[in-house]
């Protein structure tokens, strides 16, 4: 029984406890055992073995798990040398208990006013108002939650752009598209940032969009190798509103 504990710094030399590859994206997923021996992994590897990042912390790196295909390969011979795949950190503490889950609606607003600023229409009036209450206050009112749930429950039903589920992957893919181009001499970004700008005005990625990313991170991997394979299919299905399809460009 693994579960996720948090995202962390990584210090050099560090592997996945699943298939004993060196993780050199600097920052990475800690997971614990059954025992609260906390343990380094891959996102692929995170995926496979602790299944989907449960709602625990905020954190884009465990969101941009979202769009990461499952690693498939089981290597039996994972021999880890099992000192370097346990975090030294200083303060020893076995076990972090789980945190509670989030609210999910908090959550949304978050994702929407933090994490999307470069987003075409990133936040209507309401989310807007709703971010800044819940910084002031750091909890929504009733009002607000109602109207809120409302209109997520709305683009769920219409699995729309807007749905939780859609925002998590455009926040995922936002991520491993800056994971990119942190690896990505100043001078050969164009490609990236094609898909970036596409990214930020439709919400969406075609199939081709993404298998071009796949094929980008496989220059990346010699370098990052935990740079993980995307689902290709992430955004089948997602519909768009007509006003975001409309000719008058808001940003
Ligand atoms: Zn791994």
């Amino acid at each position: 029984m693994w579960q996720y504990l948090r995202i962390d710094h990584l210090p050099p030399g560090a592997r996945c406890t699943f298939c004993g590859r060196e993780l050199r994206r600097g920052k990475g997923i800690i997971v614990a055992d059954s025992s609260g021996q906390e343990h380094f992994s891959g996102p692929a590897c995170a995926k496979e073995h602790v299944g989907e990042a449960e709602e625990r912390i905020l954190d884009i790196s465990r969101i941009a798990l979202c769009v990461v295909v499952k690693s498939k390969k089981v290597k039996s011979k994972a021999a880890v040398p099992p000192a370097s795949s346990v975090p030294n950190v200083g303060n020893e503490k076995p076990s972090t208990p789980p945190l509670p889950p989030l609210n999910k609606v908090e959550t949304y607003v978050r994702l929407r006013c933090e994490m999307m600023p470069d987003f075409k229409l990133h936040a209507s009036a309401v989310l807007k108002e709703a971010f800044e209450v819940l910084e002031r206050d750091g909890k929504l009112p009733e009002h607000l939650l109602q109207r809120i749930s409302g209109l997520m429950r709305n683009a769920d039903r219409d699995n729309s752009i807007f749905s939780d589920a859609n925002v998590r992957r455009c926040v995922a893919v936002q991520y491993w598209i800056s994971v990119a181009l942190d690896h990505t001499r100043e001078g050969r970004q164009d490609f990236l940032r094609g898909i970036q700008s596409a990214l930020h005005s439709r919400w969406l990625l075609t199939q081709s969009q993404i298998s071009g990313l796949n094929s980008w991170g496989q220059k990346l991997r010699s370098e990052v190798d935990d740079f993980p394979l995307l689902m290709t299919d992430a955004f089948d299905g997602v519909t768009v509103p007509d006003f975001m399809l409309g000719k008058r460009s808001v940003k």
